[in-house]
């Protein structure tokens, strides 16, 4: 069976460091590359990161039905993931990793039922989210807040929504713990 694994979390829970791990620890996996019309940041490069189109060329793909699932998670910039690129990942016999915000998340699981498995990341507290945020040192002091607030509403609508919620405590228990539930889902 073709699979997929979602990790969806607040900014800041410690997605990006547990996909990473988890990506290490198993050739068999690939992380799905996004299409966006938002710029490229930094030292991004097209089709590592993202796949970098225009807002015309990206609401262009969406008339001719190219994506899975697609958001305009701020104004003026789409994100979505595109039906080539799950079919490239599951054309190398690879299992496709998706590292997405909460509600791209829950709409993946929706479209990929039990071909999907869902994990919620999570602090262990909204205190150590903020300190998390503030120790990364990417955002601002007001980013910061945002994002903190906005970490509340989103765990409250993941609630019941996805199959496993792992709380990234101490880091090497959250790697033993994700690798463990990823194991099982990829033998099943
Ligand atoms: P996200 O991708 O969810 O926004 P990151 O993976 O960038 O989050 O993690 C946010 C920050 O917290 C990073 O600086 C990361 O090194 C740190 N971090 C992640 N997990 C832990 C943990 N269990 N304990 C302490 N620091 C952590
Ligand atoms: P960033 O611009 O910081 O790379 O990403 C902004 C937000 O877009 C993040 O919350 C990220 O998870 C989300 N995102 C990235 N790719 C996709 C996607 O393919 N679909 C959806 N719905 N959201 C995405």
């Amino acid at each position: 069976m073709n699979k997929v694994i979602i990790f969806s979390a607040p900014s800041g829970a410690g997605k990006s460091t547990i996909v990473n791990h988890i990506l290490s620890k198993h050739p068999e996996l690939e992380f799905s590359i996004s299409a966006t019309s938002r710029q490229p940041r930094g030292q991004e490069r097209d089709g590592v990161e993202y796949y970098f189109f225009t807002a015309d060329e990206f609401r262009e793909m969406i008339a001719q039905d190219k994506f899975v699932e697609h958001e305009e998670v701020y104004p003026g910039s789409f994100y979505g993931t595109l039906k080539s690129e799950v079919d490239r990942i599951w054309s190398k016999g690879h299992a496709i990793v998706f590292d997405i915000d909460v509600q791209g998340g829950v709409n993946l699981k929706r479209i990929f039922g039990d071909q999907a498995f869902s994990v919620f990341i999570q602090a262990p507290s909204v205190e150590v989210l903020r300190e998390r945020l503030v120790g990364r040192a990417t955002d601002s002091a007001e980013a910061i807040e945002k994002r903190v607030a906005k970490a509340a509403s989103e765990m409250e609508f993941a609630a019941g929504k996805f199959d496993y919620v792992l709380i990234n405590d101490d880091l090497q228990t959250a790697f033993n713990e994700a690798e463990d539930i990823i194991s099982r889902f990829l033998i099943r």
